[in-house]
């Protein structure tokens, strides 16, 4: 057996171990052809049995009815931040933004190369610990925009922010991409980089309700058209057939574990066991998430001081639970808990946490 460690790394981050498995068995000899997928063209039919299925694994899990486009794009979560106002914008409407992070203030200063943005509502004064509640898009926007999940802060919405039929509701979930069960028919675009909660990076997910298709200007260079790679299936050009795979594995590994309901009963449960460590300590973890706004897959605290943090961070790895350091705009921990990883990996680490506590405070 190779030797496997806790990854709590935020993204690119830890992929189910009989993914992992899957894909070493298949890697010399691909679906009987002798090749890696790595190595077989985009158009035999092997890899394409793969692509489509792919596809509608994506809107079977979700749930998503006909009239959707699933695509597999390249350039990240950090290029639809431009695709999606290049090929939702509407002359002479302002898109609406909510500000919840880094990732919403970058998808903002993108959308502004378009034209101008409301930003509707922004938790930038409580440095981002909470969702704004009581969100309500008005009915002359030509989109609206949230980030599902909050990476570097731990926050998440939990609720859905008031949407007017007529207007498009547009969601970055990278980092909570089929965490929990949701009416994902009330979103018209989602995006997610692979990288977090469904495979490698290098591929981006994006779905796209069919009737936006239209709205892109005629003069939109070929590749950045949603309509382009939404008419080809994203078989337009090369796609990038390693990642697209490995995230069809991780879907078939979903599906067996009881789809994005069973997924949800288990996050929830690790995100609890986690939180209930915060709580229960007596103020030594602090959490940064407002409770209502507690993200289930990315846990962020503080410890008393950052000595304690440095130690606490180093005394992780040493027993192999790894990728524990908050991202600077918040500092302290975070511990990433994605799908892929296990309850029983979040316990450990839990227990570890109340040890260390023990034994330094
Ligand atoms: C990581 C992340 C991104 C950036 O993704 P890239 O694929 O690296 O461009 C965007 N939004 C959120 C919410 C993220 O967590």
């Amino acid at each position: 057996m190779a030797k496997r460690v806790y990854n709590f790394y935020a993204g690119p981050a830890t992929l189910p171990l009989p993914v992992l498995e899957r894909a070493r068995d298949e890697l010399l000899d691909f679906a009987g052809t002798g090749m890696s997928v790595m190595e077989i063209s985009h158009r035999s039919k092997e890899y394409d049995k793969v692509h489509m299925e792919s596809m509608a694994l994506v809107k079977e899990l979700m749930g998503l009815k006909d009239g959707y486009k699933v695509m597999w794009l390249q350039g990240g979560a950090s290029t639809q931040f431009y695709q999606v106002p290049l090929n939702l914008q509407v002359p002479g409407k302002k898109p609406q933004y909510v500000n919840t992070g880094v990732w919403s203030k970058k998808a903002i200063k993108e959308a502004k190369l378009y034209g101008e943005v409301d930003v509707l509502a922004s938790s930038e004064s409580g440095n981002f610990s909470y969702i704004p509640q009581d969100v309500k898009f008005s009915e002359d926007a030509s989109y609206a925009h949230i980030t599902g999940n909050n990476t570097i802060y731990g926050t998440e919405w939990h609720y859905m922010p008031k949407v007017p039929d007529s207007v498009p509701l547009v969601a970055d979930i990278s980092s909570n991409l089929m965490d929990k069960n949701e009416d994902f028919n009330k979103y018209a675009v989602i995006y997610a980089g692979a990288q977090k909660n469904l495979g490698p990076a290098g591929v981006t997910l994006v779905v796209v309700r069919e009737d936006l298709l239209g709205r892109v200007p005629e003069n939109t260079p070929t590749m950045q058209k949603w309509s382009t790679m939404a008419a080809k299936d994203s078989l337009f050009n090369t796609p990038p057939c390693w990642a697209i795979y490995i995230c069809k594995l991780s879907m078939d590994h979903l599906k067996e574990m009881g789809g994005i309901p069973a997924m949800e009963r288990i996050n929830r449960e690790k995100a609890k066991a986690l939180y209930d460590v915060i709580d229960g300590s007596g103020g030594f973890y602090k959490g940064h998430a407002r409770p209502d706004s507690r993200s289930l897959m990315n846990i962020t605290f503080r410890l008393p001081n950052e000595d304690l943090e440095k130690m606490c961070v180093e005394a992780g790895k040493a027993k192999e639970l790894i990728g524990l350091k908050g991202h600077r705009d918040v500092g302290g921990m975070r511990a990433s808990i994605y799908n892929a990883m296990t309850l029983e990996g979040v316990k450990v680490l839990a227990e570890f946490l109340r040890e260390f506590q023990d034994e330094n405070q």
